[in-house]
């Protein structure tokens, strides 16, 4: 009986793969008309002081809103168009619409607008050369000042070869703050610090829950803030979704945090009139 479970598991698990490559080559078929015919939509989410929830600066997150399948989240089609190319047209897109949005908030809100916005960078965008100089350009045609941008990698991304570090050099001589995404779940997270030039960390989720029973989580999200302060480098706890575990954070030193208890992902207009006007 234990074998045949095994076994059926195993097959679930091999099928499950098989759909995922499916979806993946059926999506990435996509990609193109999606990108051609303006199916892309970005969403963003408040960054805020602790413990007050004041409004400081705004992840750029990007949706798909597929004529039949209705929203797709980034996790199915990102892969996908990592796989194609595609990322870098979709990327440049991304970047262009999160700042030129950036732009208009500063003009609506002025002080009250996000100080930061940050935008997240894949591997391939990373690995491409001439990526520091699109970045340049974009900052250029939509008027955002440099200072305001930041670009978040995952330590995958960072060792994906190519030009990355070089590319990370390279922004952060511009004056573009650069921000280590999920970070603690890669492979070399604390290596990372000696060679990238780094001036965020974000906090992966998987530290936050459960935070507030003690334990490994509180352990190593201490530890974190930590190295943080150390570095002189500002740290985001991300995943955020109770009052307890903010409280908690900012009890640990937590400055920063975002998730789901200070506000969900919204697409403008909704965004400037749920978060901008309604944060403290
Ligand atoms: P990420 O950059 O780590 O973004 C944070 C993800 O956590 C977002 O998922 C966000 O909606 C979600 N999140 C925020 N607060 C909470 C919370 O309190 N609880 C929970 N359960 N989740 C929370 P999303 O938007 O689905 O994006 C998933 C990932 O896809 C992102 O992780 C990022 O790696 C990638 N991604 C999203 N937008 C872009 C983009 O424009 N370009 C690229 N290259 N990747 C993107
Ligand atoms: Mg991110
Ligand atoms: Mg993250
Ligand atoms: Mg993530």
């Amino acid at each position: 009986y234990a074998a045949k479970t095994s076994g059926d598991t195993c097959r679930r698990h091999t099928a499950e793969l098989d759909d995922t490559a499916d979806e993946q080559a059926r999506l990435g078929a996509e990609l193109r008309t999606a990108l051609d015919t303006g199916q892309f939509r970005m969403v963003y989410q408040p960054i805020v002081e602790l413990p007050h929830g004041r409004l400081r600066a705004v992840e750029a997150l990007v949706r798909w809103d597929h004529p039949e399948r209705g929203l797709i989240s980034p996790d199915r089609f990102i892969p996908a168009a990592e796989h194609n190319g595609l990322i870098i047209e979709l990327g440049e897109w991304i970047l262009r619409t999160a700042c030129a949005q950036a732009v208009e908030w500063q003009a609506d809100w002025g002080p009250r607008a996000p100080e930061r916005t940050s935008v997240n960078v894949s591997a391939r965008q990373l690995a491409q050369p001439g990526f520091a100089a699109l970045v340049e350009r974009v900052l250029d045609e939509t008027g955002m000042p440099v200072g305001r941008l930041t670009v978040e990698v995952t330590e995958t991304a960072v060792f994906g070869g190519g030009q990355a570090l070089q590319t990370l050099n390279d922004l952060h001589d511009l004056g573009v703050r650069i921000a280590l995404d999920d970070f603690g779940t890669g492979h070399s997270s604390l290596g990372l610090l000696q060679t990238v030039p780094v001036d965020v960390l974000k906090v992966d989720k998987s530290f936050v829950d459960n935070i507030t029973m003690a334990g490994r989580h509180a352990v190593i999200a201490t530890a974190l803030i930590r190295v943080s302060e150390g570095l002189g480098l500002t740290a985001v706890a991300e995943g955020v979704e109770t009052a307890e575990q903010a409280a908690e954070l900012y009890r640990l030193g937590y400055q920063l945090a975002q998730g789901y208890h200070f506000g969900r992902p919204v697409a403008e207009p909704d965004f400037a009139a749920e978060v901008v006007v309604a944060t403290p």
